[in-house]
C-alpha cells in the first residue's frame, strides 16, 4: 500500500489552514495541506471582503484565498487537492486516508476544516446567493446600508447579526419560525429594545423574490398559512453552522454541537500533536482574521511539539 510519511499535515484551506501553512513552511516543517471539497473555504462564497486588515480597498473573497494560497506555496507548502476521508489518531504517527484511497502517516496534524453555514434549502436562496442572499451579516451587511433587509433565525447568531444590521440598515425584519427566540436573555432584550428591528413570529420563508438580485421575500405565517411580501434588498440566513468534524468523532473532544475543544488560549486538542484552528473550534467570532490568528497559533504549537 502507498503510505507516504510526512511531518505536518494541515487539513483545510480557509484562512486558518493557509496561515498555519505560511508559518509552518517558514519554520521548515514542510507542511502538506489538503484543500478539501471547498478549496478556499467559506470565503469563496462571499463577494467583497472589506474588513480584513491590509486590503485597503477590499478584496473579493475568492481572490483573497488565492492570495493566501500563493503566499503559503511561496514558502514551500505542498498544497494538494483531495479530501481527508478518515483519520486514526489512536497512536503516532497518525494515520490518514485521503479520497478513500491514498494513505499517509503524519507526525502532527493541524485541523482547519471549518464550519458550513446551514441554509434553508429553497431554490431561490441558491439562485440569489451572493446577489443579496448571504449567511454572514458582518461580511455583507454593509452593502445594504440605508436599506431594508430580512434575517432568518432566532438564536444568538441571528440576534447578534440583527443588532449589527440595525446600526447600518434602515429596517430589519427578523423571521422567526416559532413564537420564541432561542437567543440568550440579554440578546433578546437588546433585540426587543431596537426600534428598527421587527420580529415576525411564526414566520417561514416561502420564496426569495428577484431576478438578478433580491427585491423581496414572500413569507408565510405557519399558524394562519397567510402569505405576504416584504420589500427588501438583503436576505440573511442565520440558522446555525455545522462544524466539519465528522471524521474526528469519538477521537477528539467536542462540545455538544460538534465543535472541537481546545485548551483555552492554545490550539491544543486532547491529543498531543493534533491542533485545531479556525471555525472548526470557534462558534463565536468566526471571522477570517480571527481564523488566521488561530492558524498562526496552531503552527507555533505544532512547531514546538515537533521540535
Ligand atoms: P442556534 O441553533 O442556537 O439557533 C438557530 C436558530 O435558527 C433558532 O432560532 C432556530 O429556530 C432557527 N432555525 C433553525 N433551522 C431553521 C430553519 N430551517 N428555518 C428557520 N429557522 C431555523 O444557532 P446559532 O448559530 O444562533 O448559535 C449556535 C451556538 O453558538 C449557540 O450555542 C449560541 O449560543 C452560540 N453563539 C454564541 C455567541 C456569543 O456568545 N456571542 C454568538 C453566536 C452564537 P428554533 O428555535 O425554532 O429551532
Amino acid at each position: 500500500m502507498n503510505k507516504e510519511k510526512i511531518k505536518l499535515l494541515i487539513i483545510g484551506s480557509g484562512p486558518a489552514g493557509y496561515t498555519a501553512a505560511i508559518y509552518a513552511a517558514r519554520a521548515g516543517l514542510n507542511p502538506v495541506l489538503y484543500q478539501g471539497d471547498q478549496p478556499g473555504g467559506q470565503l469563496t462564497i462571499t463577494t467583497e471582503v472589506e474588513n480584513y486588515p491590509g486590503y485597503v480597498n477590499g478584496v473579493e473573497g475568492p481572490q483573497m484565498m488565492i492570495d493566501f494560497k500563493n503566499q503559503a506555496k511561496r514558502f514551500g507548502t505542498d498544497v494538494r487537492t483531495g479530501y481527508v476521508t478518515s483519520v486514526d489518531l489512536s497512536k503516532k504517527p497518525f494515520k490518514v486516508e485521503v479520497d478513500k484511497k491514498k494513505h499517509l502517516e503524519a507526525e502532527a496534524i493541524i485541523i482547519s476544516t471549518g464550519a458550513s453555514a446551514k441554509w434553508l434549502g429553497i431554490p431561490s436562496e441558491e439562485r440569489l446567493n451572493g446577489k443579496g442572499v448571504s449567511a454572514c451579516a458582518v461580511c455583507d451587511g454593509f452593502f445594504y446600508k440605508g436599506q431594508d433587509v430580512a434575517i432568518v433565525g432566532g438564536g444568538d447568531t441571528a440576534a447578534e447579526e440583527a443588532l449589527f444590521l440595525s446600526r447600518i440598515c434602515t429596517k430589519i425584519y427578523m423571521l422567526v419560525r416559532s413564537n420564541k427566540l432561542r437567543a440568550s436573555k440579554i440578546m433578546q432584550k437588546r433585540i426587543l429594545e431596537k426600534e428598527n428591528i421587527e420580529i415576525l413570529w411564526n414566520t417561514e420563508t416561502d420564496e426569495i423574490l428577484g431576478k438578478d438580485e433580491v427585491e423581496a421575500v414572500r413569507i408565510k405565517n405557519n399558524k394562519t398559512n397567510e402569505k405576504s411580501e416584504l420589500s427588501i434588498k438583503g436576505f440573511f440566513v442565520a440558522i446555525g453552522h455545522s462544524p466539519n468534524t465528522s471524521i474526528f468523532k469519538d477521537q477528539l473532544d467536542m462540545d455538544e454541537a460538534g465543535y472541537l475543544k481546545v485548551i483555552s488560549g492554545t490550539s491544543k486538542t486532547n491529543i498531543k500533536g493534533v491542533y485545531a484552528c479556525g471555525d472548526v473550534q470557534d462558534k463565536v467570532y468566526r471571522q477570517a482574521v480571527t481564523a488566521a490568528g488561530s492558524g498562526c497559533m496552531a503552527a507555533l504549537d505544532a512547531e514546538r511539539f515537533l521540535a
